[in-house]
Protein backbone atom coordinates (compact mmCIF):
# COMPACT_ATOMS: atom_id res chain seq x y z
CA UNK A 1 0.00 0.00 0.00
CA UNK A 2 1.52 3.53 -0.97
CA UNK A 3 1.66 6.34 1.47
CA UNK A 4 -0.46 8.23 -0.43
CA UNK A 5 -3.47 5.83 -0.64
CA UNK A 6 -6.60 6.66 1.46
CA UNK A 7 -7.78 4.09 3.32
CA UNK A 8 -11.28 4.86 5.50
CA UNK A 9 -11.66 3.14 9.00
CA UNK A 10 -15.17 2.86 11.40
CA UNK A 11 -14.67 2.88 14.89
CA UNK A 12 -16.08 3.97 17.83
CA UNK A 13 -15.34 6.97 20.19
CA UNK A 14 -13.68 5.39 22.93
CA UNK A 15 -13.30 9.06 24.71
CA UNK A 16 -16.68 9.19 26.66
CA UNK A 17 -20.05 7.15 27.42
CA UNK A 18 -22.09 8.45 24.05
CA UNK A 19 -19.54 5.90 21.92
CA UNK A 20 -19.98 7.93 18.78
CA UNK A 21 -19.50 6.19 15.64
CA UNK A 22 -16.15 7.50 13.54
CA UNK A 23 -14.94 7.26 9.90
CA UNK A 24 -11.10 7.84 9.98
CA UNK A 25 -9.17 8.39 6.80
CA UNK A 26 -5.50 7.81 6.59
CA UNK A 27 -2.90 8.14 4.29
CA UNK A 28 0.30 5.74 5.14
CA UNK A 29 0.92 6.97 8.77
CA UNK A 30 -1.13 10.40 8.81
CA UNK A 31 -4.26 11.02 9.41
CA UNK A 32 -6.17 13.11 7.23
CA UNK A 33 -10.09 13.63 8.30
CA UNK A 34 -11.72 12.69 11.16
CA UNK A 35 -15.80 12.56 11.12
CA UNK A 36 -19.19 11.29 12.68
CA UNK A 37 -20.21 7.90 10.81
CA UNK A 38 -23.46 8.73 9.38
CA UNK A 39 -24.53 5.14 9.12
CA UNK A 40 -24.18 4.31 12.96
CA UNK A 41 -27.34 3.35 13.71
CA UNK A 42 -26.91 5.11 17.79
CA UNK A 43 -24.80 8.33 16.66
CA UNK A 44 -26.18 8.53 13.54
CA UNK A 45 -23.49 10.90 12.23
CA UNK A 46 -23.16 13.13 15.57
CA UNK A 47 -19.60 13.74 17.12
CA UNK A 48 -18.13 16.65 19.41
CA UNK A 49 -14.71 18.33 18.77
CA UNK A 50 -13.22 15.69 21.48
CA UNK A 51 -13.79 13.20 18.41
CA UNK A 52 -11.69 15.36 16.20
CA UNK A 53 -8.95 16.29 18.26
CA UNK A 54 -8.17 12.55 18.65
CA UNK A 55 -6.00 13.59 15.70
CA UNK A 56 -3.76 16.70 17.67
CA UNK A 57 -3.23 13.68 20.67
CA UNK A 58 -2.27 11.60 17.79
CA UNK A 59 0.25 13.90 16.42
CA UNK A 60 0.99 15.72 19.53
CA UNK A 61 4.73 15.88 19.72
CA UNK A 62 4.41 16.22 23.91
CA UNK A 63 2.80 12.65 24.15
CA UNK A 64 5.16 9.95 25.48
CA UNK A 65 6.03 7.90 23.54
CA UNK A 66 8.85 5.76 25.30
CA UNK A 67 8.89 4.95 29.37
CA UNK A 68 10.34 7.69 31.31
CA UNK A 69 12.10 6.82 34.61
CA UNK A 70 12.76 9.90 37.45
CA UNK A 71 16.33 10.87 37.69
CA UNK A 72 17.77 12.94 40.77
CA UNK A 73 20.18 15.48 38.80
CA UNK A 74 21.12 17.39 42.24
CA UNK A 75 19.89 17.92 45.82
CA UNK A 76 16.19 17.84 45.73
CA UNK A 77 16.33 18.32 41.93
CA UNK A 78 14.77 15.53 39.49
CA UNK A 79 14.35 14.82 35.54
CA UNK A 80 12.73 12.11 33.74
CA UNK A 81 14.81 10.54 31.38
CA UNK A 82 13.51 8.12 28.23
CA UNK A 83 14.41 4.52 28.85
CA UNK A 84 13.98 0.86 27.10
CA UNK A 85 10.46 -0.78 27.33
CA UNK A 86 12.51 -3.88 29.01
CA UNK A 87 14.45 -1.69 31.58
CA UNK A 88 11.19 -0.06 32.38
CA UNK A 89 9.31 -3.51 32.90
CA UNK A 90 11.75 -4.71 35.05
CA UNK A 91 12.28 -1.45 37.27
CA UNK A 92 8.74 -1.76 37.69
CA UNK A 93 7.87 -5.40 38.54
CA UNK A 94 11.19 -5.16 40.77
CA UNK A 95 9.20 -2.31 42.81
CA UNK A 96 6.27 -4.01 43.18
CA UNK A 97 8.03 -7.01 44.38
CA UNK A 98 10.04 -5.61 46.87
CA UNK A 99 7.27 -3.32 48.34
CA UNK A 100 5.35 -6.58 48.88
CA UNK A 101 8.36 -8.58 50.14
CA UNK A 102 9.42 -5.61 52.73
CA UNK A 103 6.06 -3.74 53.75
CA UNK A 104 3.18 -6.27 52.54
CA UNK A 105 0.37 -6.19 50.00
CA UNK A 106 -1.27 -3.40 51.14
CA UNK A 107 1.54 -1.07 50.53
CA UNK A 108 0.87 -1.14 46.99
CA UNK A 109 -1.97 1.39 46.50
CA UNK A 110 -3.16 1.86 42.94
CA UNK A 111 -5.75 4.18 41.20
CA UNK A 112 -7.45 4.29 38.01
CA UNK A 113 -9.28 7.02 36.07
CA UNK A 114 -12.18 6.70 34.04
CA UNK A 115 -10.74 5.76 30.76
CA UNK A 116 -9.46 2.60 31.69
CA UNK A 117 -13.36 1.93 31.84
CA UNK A 118 -13.66 2.82 28.03
CA UNK A 119 -9.98 0.45 27.11
CA UNK A 120 -10.73 -3.51 26.98
CA UNK A 121 -7.33 -4.08 27.88
CA UNK A 122 -7.03 -2.13 31.24
CA UNK A 123 -10.34 -3.16 32.10
CA UNK A 124 -10.19 -6.98 31.70
CA UNK A 125 -5.62 -6.41 32.80
CA UNK A 126 -5.78 -4.35 35.86
CA UNK A 127 -8.67 -6.42 37.37
CA UNK A 128 -6.33 -9.22 36.33
CA UNK A 129 -3.23 -8.11 37.73
CA UNK A 130 -4.80 -7.01 41.19
CA UNK A 131 -6.18 -10.39 41.07
CA UNK A 132 -3.21 -11.46 42.26
CA UNK A 133 -2.13 -8.09 44.38
CA UNK A 134 -5.07 -8.20 46.83
CA UNK A 135 -4.13 -5.10 48.32
CA UNK A 136 -7.15 -3.20 50.61
CA UNK A 137 -5.78 0.40 49.18
CA UNK A 138 -7.28 0.53 45.53
CA UNK A 139 -9.14 3.68 44.69
CA UNK A 140 -10.64 4.59 41.91
CA UNK A 141 -12.81 7.51 39.98
CA UNK A 142 -16.21 5.67 40.90
CA UNK A 143 -15.99 7.12 44.24
CA UNK A 144 -16.17 10.76 43.06
CA UNK A 145 -18.48 9.96 40.08
CA UNK A 146 -21.55 7.19 40.16
CA UNK A 147 -21.20 4.89 43.25
CA UNK A 148 -24.21 6.10 44.47
CA UNK A 149 -25.93 4.55 41.64
CA UNK A 150 -23.53 1.04 42.07
CA UNK A 151 -24.82 0.98 45.64
CA UNK A 152 -28.46 1.18 44.87
CA UNK A 153 -28.15 -1.25 42.23
CA UNK A 154 -26.67 -3.39 44.51
CA UNK A 155 -29.49 -3.36 47.29
CA UNK A 156 -32.09 -2.62 44.90
CA UNK A 157 -31.90 -5.00 41.88
CA UNK A 158 -29.24 -7.42 43.15
CA UNK A 159 -26.21 -6.39 41.05
CA UNK A 160 -23.93 -3.05 40.85
CA UNK A 161 -24.33 -3.02 37.42
CA UNK A 162 -27.96 -3.61 37.01
CA UNK A 163 -28.16 -0.06 35.69
CA UNK A 164 -31.66 1.26 34.45
CA UNK A 165 -31.32 3.35 31.30
CA UNK A 166 -34.01 6.15 30.29
CA UNK A 167 -36.08 5.27 27.06
CA UNK A 168 -35.73 8.91 25.79
CA UNK A 169 -36.76 7.88 22.25
CA UNK A 170 -39.72 6.69 23.31
CA UNK A 171 -40.54 8.26 25.93
CA UNK A 172 -43.86 10.84 26.95
CA UNK A 173 -42.46 12.33 30.12
CA UNK A 174 -38.58 12.43 31.46
CA UNK A 175 -38.25 14.38 35.07
CA UNK A 176 -34.38 14.97 35.05
CA UNK A 177 -32.46 16.12 38.49
CA UNK A 178 -28.62 17.24 38.51
CA UNK A 179 -28.17 16.07 35.00
CA UNK A 180 -26.88 17.90 31.42
CA UNK A 181 -26.36 15.62 28.73
CA UNK A 182 -26.29 18.49 26.35
CA UNK A 183 -22.48 18.91 27.51
CA UNK A 184 -21.86 15.53 28.98
CA UNK A 185 -23.82 13.54 26.11
CA UNK A 186 -25.09 11.39 28.53
CA UNK A 187 -23.83 9.83 31.94
CA UNK A 188 -24.54 6.15 32.68
CA UNK A 189 -27.01 6.64 29.90
CA UNK A 190 -25.75 6.29 26.40
CA UNK A 191 -27.16 9.08 24.12
CA UNK A 192 -24.92 10.77 21.35
CA UNK A 193 -26.85 13.49 19.25
CA UNK A 194 -28.77 14.04 22.50
CA UNK A 195 -30.42 17.42 21.37
CA UNK A 196 -32.28 15.92 18.51
CA UNK A 197 -33.70 13.30 21.22
CA UNK A 198 -34.89 15.94 23.10
CA UNK A 199 -36.35 18.13 20.75
CA UNK A 200 -37.94 15.49 19.10
CA UNK A 201 -39.60 14.03 22.58
CA UNK A 202 -40.70 17.42 22.92
CA UNK A 203 -42.44 17.42 19.26
CA UNK A 204 -44.33 14.36 19.72
CA UNK A 205 -46.01 16.03 22.67
CA UNK A 206 -43.55 14.69 25.33
CA UNK A 207 -42.75 16.73 28.35
CA UNK A 208 -38.97 17.36 30.09
CA UNK A 209 -38.96 18.68 33.05
CA UNK A 210 -35.52 19.69 34.61
CA UNK A 211 -34.76 20.04 38.62
CA UNK A 212 -31.22 21.98 38.85
CA UNK A 213 -29.73 25.07 40.69
CA UNK A 214 -28.47 26.07 37.52
CA UNK A 215 -29.67 27.18 34.23
CA UNK A 216 -27.92 24.45 32.55
CA UNK A 217 -28.05 24.13 28.18
CA UNK A 218 -30.52 21.32 29.16
CA UNK A 219 -32.75 23.53 31.47
CA UNK A 220 -32.53 25.99 28.76
CA UNK A 221 -34.67 23.25 26.36
CA UNK A 222 -36.72 22.13 28.81
CA UNK A 223 -40.45 22.29 29.01
CA UNK A 224 -39.97 23.65 32.47
CA UNK A 225 -36.70 24.38 34.62
CA UNK A 226 -37.11 24.40 38.44
CA UNK A 227 -34.10 25.90 40.61
CA UNK A 228 -33.77 24.02 43.37
CA UNK A 229 -31.81 24.95 46.75
CA UNK A 230 -28.34 23.17 46.10
CA UNK A 231 -28.31 19.41 47.87
CA UNK A 232 -32.41 18.68 48.81
CA UNK A 233 -33.19 17.13 45.60
CA UNK A 234 -33.75 13.95 48.31
CA UNK A 235 -36.39 16.48 49.98
CA UNK A 236 -37.73 16.84 46.27
CA UNK A 237 -37.78 13.44 45.85
CA UNK A 238 -39.55 12.06 49.24
CA UNK A 239 -42.14 14.15 48.80
CA UNK A 240 -42.91 13.35 45.73
CA UNK A 241 -42.79 9.95 46.66
CA UNK A 242 -45.61 10.98 49.39
CA UNK A 243 -47.63 12.22 47.12
CA UNK A 244 -47.69 9.26 44.61
CA UNK A 245 -48.65 6.84 47.76
CA UNK A 246 -51.15 10.00 49.40
CA UNK A 247 -53.60 10.26 46.20
CA UNK A 248 -53.33 6.43 45.34
CA UNK A 249 -51.05 6.61 42.35
CA UNK A 250 -49.00 3.68 43.44
CA UNK A 251 -49.15 1.39 40.67
CA UNK A 252 -45.84 -0.90 39.78
CA UNK A 253 -47.79 -2.73 36.95
CA UNK A 254 -45.25 -5.49 35.12
CA UNK A 255 -43.42 -4.91 38.16
CA UNK A 256 -45.76 -5.98 41.02
CA UNK A 257 -44.85 -9.58 41.21
CA UNK A 258 -40.86 -8.63 41.30
CA UNK A 259 -40.98 -5.99 44.24
CA UNK A 260 -41.38 -6.18 47.57
CA UNK A 261 -41.47 -3.62 50.17
CA UNK A 262 -43.98 -1.20 48.79
CA UNK A 263 -45.77 -0.72 51.60
CA UNK A 264 -42.35 0.03 53.82
CA UNK A 265 -41.92 2.97 51.48
CA UNK A 266 -45.08 4.40 51.69
CA UNK A 267 -45.45 3.96 55.56
CA UNK A 268 -41.57 5.96 55.55
CA UNK A 269 -43.16 8.91 53.87
CA UNK A 270 -46.27 9.51 55.62
CA UNK A 271 -44.98 12.66 56.79
CA UNK A 272 -42.88 14.27 54.01
CA UNK A 273 -45.39 16.50 52.71
CA UNK A 274 -44.79 18.94 49.70
CA UNK A 275 -45.27 22.24 52.21
CA UNK A 276 -42.73 20.35 53.85
CA UNK A 277 -40.36 20.13 50.86
CA UNK A 278 -41.21 23.55 49.42
CA UNK A 279 -39.67 25.27 52.82
CA UNK A 280 -36.57 23.47 52.13
CA UNK A 281 -36.07 23.18 48.42
CA UNK A 282 -37.47 26.15 47.21
CA UNK A 283 -40.24 24.59 44.97
CA UNK A 284 -43.59 25.19 45.20
CA UNK A 285 -45.43 22.52 46.79
CA UNK A 286 -48.04 22.98 44.16
CA UNK A 287 -45.03 21.91 41.74
CA UNK A 288 -44.28 19.30 43.45
CA UNK A 289 -47.81 17.66 43.68
CA UNK A 290 -48.61 18.57 40.00
CA UNK A 291 -44.79 16.47 38.78
CA UNK A 292 -45.61 13.71 40.96
CA UNK A 293 -49.09 13.39 39.13
CA UNK A 294 -47.90 14.38 35.58
CA UNK A 295 -45.73 11.45 36.16
CA UNK A 296 -48.12 8.64 37.41
CA UNK A 297 -50.41 9.93 34.16
CA UNK A 298 -47.40 9.40 31.94
CA UNK A 299 -48.38 6.98 29.02
CA UNK A 300 -44.32 5.99 29.51
CA UNK A 301 -41.99 8.26 31.81
CA UNK A 302 -38.52 8.42 33.41
CA UNK A 303 -37.20 9.90 36.72
CA UNK A 304 -33.56 9.78 36.12
CA UNK A 305 -31.01 11.96 38.02
CA UNK A 306 -26.78 12.11 37.81
CA UNK A 307 -24.26 13.85 38.77
CA UNK A 308 -25.64 16.49 40.59
CA UNK A 309 -27.72 14.19 42.75
CA UNK A 310 -25.17 11.79 43.07
CA UNK A 311 -21.85 13.59 44.55
CA UNK A 312 -23.57 15.35 47.14
CA UNK A 313 -24.34 14.46 51.18
CA UNK A 314 -27.53 12.19 50.35
CA UNK A 315 -26.26 10.68 46.86
CA UNK A 316 -27.42 7.28 47.57
CA UNK A 317 -30.77 8.27 49.34
CA UNK A 318 -31.36 10.17 45.88
CA UNK A 319 -30.69 7.64 43.62
CA UNK A 320 -32.79 5.08 45.85
CA UNK A 321 -35.76 7.51 45.73
CA UNK A 322 -35.45 8.04 41.49
CA UNK A 323 -35.59 4.23 41.31
CA UNK A 324 -38.69 4.05 43.75
CA UNK A 325 -40.43 6.77 41.47
CA UNK A 326 -39.57 4.59 38.07
CA UNK A 327 -41.19 1.55 40.13
CA UNK A 328 -44.38 2.62 41.59
CA UNK A 329 -45.40 4.49 39.00
CA UNK A 330 -45.07 1.39 36.16
CA UNK A 331 -42.26 2.72 34.61
CA UNK A 332 -39.32 0.38 35.33
CA UNK A 333 -38.21 -1.87 32.82
CA UNK A 334 -41.43 -0.76 30.67
CA UNK A 335 -41.00 0.69 27.15
CA UNK A 336 -40.34 4.56 27.03
CA UNK A 337 -39.29 4.18 31.04
CA UNK A 338 -36.14 2.73 32.60
CA UNK A 339 -34.78 -0.04 30.90
CA UNK A 340 -32.33 -3.05 31.59
CA UNK A 341 -30.43 -3.46 29.04
CA UNK A 342 -29.28 -6.60 26.96
CA UNK A 343 -25.88 -5.81 25.94
CA UNK A 344 -23.48 -8.28 23.85
CA UNK A 345 -21.05 -8.86 26.22
CA UNK A 346 -23.44 -9.32 29.58
CA UNK A 347 -21.22 -8.08 32.70
CA UNK A 348 -23.79 -8.54 34.55
CA UNK A 349 -23.26 -12.05 34.60
CA UNK A 350 -19.87 -12.41 33.72
CA UNK A 351 -18.87 -10.59 36.89
CA UNK A 352 -19.69 -10.47 40.92
CA UNK A 353 -22.57 -7.98 41.99
CA UNK A 354 -20.36 -6.06 44.00
CA UNK A 355 -20.55 -5.45 48.20
CA UNK A 356 -19.99 -2.74 50.62
CA UNK A 357 -18.53 -2.53 53.98
CA UNK A 358 -16.23 -5.61 54.43
CA UNK A 359 -13.87 -3.55 55.06
CA UNK A 360 -12.52 0.13 56.11
CA UNK A 361 -9.71 2.34 55.68
CA UNK A 362 -7.22 2.43 58.56
CA UNK A 363 -7.27 5.76 59.19
CA UNK A 364 -11.22 7.74 58.94
CA UNK A 365 -12.89 4.10 58.69
CA UNK A 366 -14.59 4.72 55.49
CA UNK A 367 -16.45 2.05 53.69
CA UNK A 368 -14.94 0.00 51.22
CA UNK A 369 -17.63 -0.90 47.78
CA UNK A 370 -16.31 -3.45 45.07
CA UNK A 371 -13.38 -3.78 47.13
CA UNK A 372 -12.38 0.03 46.46
CA UNK A 373 -12.31 2.62 49.36
CA UNK A 374 -12.85 6.12 48.32
CA UNK A 375 -11.10 8.53 46.93
CA UNK A 376 -11.24 10.76 49.56
CA UNK A 377 -9.08 8.68 51.75
CA UNK A 378 -6.24 8.21 49.28
CA UNK A 379 -4.10 10.88 50.65
CA UNK A 380 -5.10 9.66 54.01
CA UNK A 381 -3.23 6.35 53.87
CA UNK A 382 -0.49 7.35 52.20
CA UNK A 383 0.47 9.76 54.52
CA UNK A 384 -0.50 7.64 57.38
CA UNK A 385 2.24 5.42 59.02
CA UNK A 386 1.54 1.78 60.38
CA UNK A 387 1.09 -1.40 58.93
CA UNK A 388 -0.79 -1.04 55.37
CA UNK A 389 0.70 2.54 54.56
CA UNK A 390 0.93 2.91 51.20
CA UNK A 391 4.78 3.29 49.92
CA UNK A 392 4.12 2.24 46.06
CA UNK A 393 1.44 3.87 44.22
CA UNK A 394 0.42 2.66 40.90
CA UNK A 395 -1.74 4.90 38.87
CA UNK A 396 -3.24 4.39 35.67
CA UNK A 397 -5.54 6.67 32.94
CA UNK A 398 -5.97 9.41 35.62
CA UNK A 399 -5.04 12.41 37.64
CA UNK A 400 -5.92 12.08 40.62
CA UNK A 401 -3.42 15.11 41.92
CA UNK A 402 -5.80 17.26 40.07
CA UNK A 403 -9.08 15.57 40.19
CA UNK A 404 -9.54 13.80 43.41
CA UNK A 405 -10.50 15.45 47.11
CA UNK A 406 -6.73 16.41 48.95
CA UNK A 407 -5.18 16.40 45.65
CA UNK A 408 -2.20 18.27 46.73
CA UNK A 409 -1.84 16.26 49.67
CA UNK A 410 -1.04 13.10 47.18
CA UNK A 411 2.70 14.58 46.22
CA UNK A 412 4.23 11.92 47.83
CA UNK A 413 5.55 8.36 46.90
CA UNK A 414 3.93 7.89 43.79
CA UNK A 415 6.19 5.64 42.05
CA UNK A 416 4.77 3.55 38.71
CA UNK A 417 2.57 5.61 36.41
CA UNK A 418 0.55 4.64 33.12
CA UNK A 419 -0.12 7.55 31.02
CA UNK A 420 0.95 9.11 27.79
CA UNK A 421 1.35 13.07 29.33
CA UNK A 422 3.19 14.07 32.58
CA UNK A 423 0.72 15.78 34.42
CA UNK A 424 0.06 16.59 37.71
CA UNK A 425 0.28 13.43 39.23
CA UNK A 426 3.12 11.52 37.07
CA UNK A 427 5.12 14.37 37.17
CA UNK A 428 5.90 12.31 40.89
CA UNK A 429 6.56 8.90 39.00
CA UNK A 430 9.35 6.92 39.21
CA UNK A 431 8.53 5.37 36.20
CA UNK A 432 5.99 6.25 33.45
CA UNK A 433 4.85 3.78 31.36
CA UNK A 434 2.81 5.87 28.30
CA UNK A 435 0.48 3.42 26.30
CA UNK A 436 -0.23 3.47 22.39
CA UNK A 437 -2.59 6.51 21.40
CA UNK A 438 -5.98 5.74 20.98
CA UNK A 439 -5.48 5.82 16.81
CA UNK A 440 -2.62 3.32 16.91
CA UNK A 441 -4.57 0.29 18.38
CA UNK A 442 -7.63 -1.06 18.36
CA UNK A 443 -10.76 -0.28 20.12
CA UNK A 444 -14.05 -2.35 21.67
CA UNK A 445 -16.31 -0.86 24.27
CA UNK A 446 -17.20 -3.54 26.76
CA UNK A 447 -18.44 -1.59 29.67
CA UNK A 448 -20.88 0.99 28.60
CA UNK A 449 -23.27 -1.00 26.12
CA UNK A 450 -24.12 -1.65 29.50
CA UNK A 451 -25.51 1.53 29.90
CA UNK A 452 -27.14 2.24 26.03
CA UNK A 453 -29.68 1.19 24.54
CA UNK A 454 -30.45 -2.45 24.02
CA UNK A 455 -33.30 -4.65 23.85
CA UNK A 456 -35.23 -4.45 26.77
CA UNK A 457 -35.32 -8.09 28.77
CA UNK A 458 -38.36 -8.77 30.93
CA UNK A 459 -37.04 -8.39 34.44
CA UNK A 460 -36.55 -11.85 35.99
CA UNK A 461 -34.73 -10.89 39.29
CA UNK A 462 -36.43 -9.79 42.48
CA UNK A 463 -36.20 -5.84 42.97
CA UNK A 464 -36.24 -4.82 46.61
CA UNK A 465 -37.52 -1.06 47.37
CA UNK A 466 -38.90 -1.31 51.03
CA UNK A 467 -36.44 -2.19 53.18
CA UNK A 468 -33.48 0.14 52.72
CA UNK A 469 -36.64 2.66 53.36
CA UNK A 470 -36.32 3.34 56.81
CA UNK A 471 -32.40 2.88 56.80
CA UNK A 472 -31.81 5.29 54.71
CA UNK A 473 -34.49 8.30 55.41
CA UNK A 474 -34.30 7.51 58.54
CA UNK A 475 -30.66 8.67 58.22
CA UNK A 476 -31.36 11.08 56.00
CA UNK A 477 -33.33 12.85 59.31
CA UNK A 478 -30.63 12.10 61.67
CA UNK A 479 -28.52 13.89 59.68
CA UNK A 480 -30.76 17.03 58.87
CA UNK A 481 -31.09 17.16 62.88
CA UNK A 482 -27.76 17.50 63.35
CA UNK A 483 -26.80 20.19 60.83
CA UNK A 484 -30.42 22.12 61.29
CA UNK A 485 -30.75 22.29 65.20
CA UNK A 486 -33.44 24.77 64.63
CA UNK A 487 -35.04 23.12 61.61
S1 LIG B 1 -19.74 12.81 22.35
FE1 LIG B 1 -18.25 11.43 23.37
S2 LIG B 1 -18.19 9.58 22.09
FE2 LIG B 1 -19.14 11.23 20.87
S3 LIG B 1 -17.45 12.14 19.74
FE3 LIG B 1 -17.68 13.34 21.61
S4 LIG B 1 -16.26 12.39 23.06
FE4 LIG B 1 -16.53 10.94 21.39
Amino acid sequence: MSDNETVTHHRVCHLCEAMCGLVIQTEGERVVDIRGDRADPLSRGHICPKAVALQDIHEDPDRLRKPLKRVRSAPGVYHHEAIEWGEAFDLAADALATTIRDHGVDAVGAYFGNPAVHNYGMLTHQRNLFRHIRTRNRFSATSVDQLPHHLVSLWCFGHMLLQPIPDVDRTHYFLMLGANPLASNGSLWTVPDVRRRLKDLRARGGKLVVIDPRRTETAEMASEHHFIKPGTDATFLLAMIHVLFRDGLVDPGAMTSHTDGVDEVGAAVTELTPQWAEERTGIAAADIERIAHEMAAAEAGICYGRMGVSTQAYGALCQWAIQVINVVTGNLDKPGGSLFTAPAMDQVANTSPGGFARFTSRKRGLPEFNYELPAAAMADEIRTPGEGQIKLMVTGAGNPVLSTPNGQALDASITKDIDFYINETTRHADIILPPTSALEHDHYDIAFPIAGFAIPPVTSFPISMGPMAPFMIGRYFRNLESVLPND
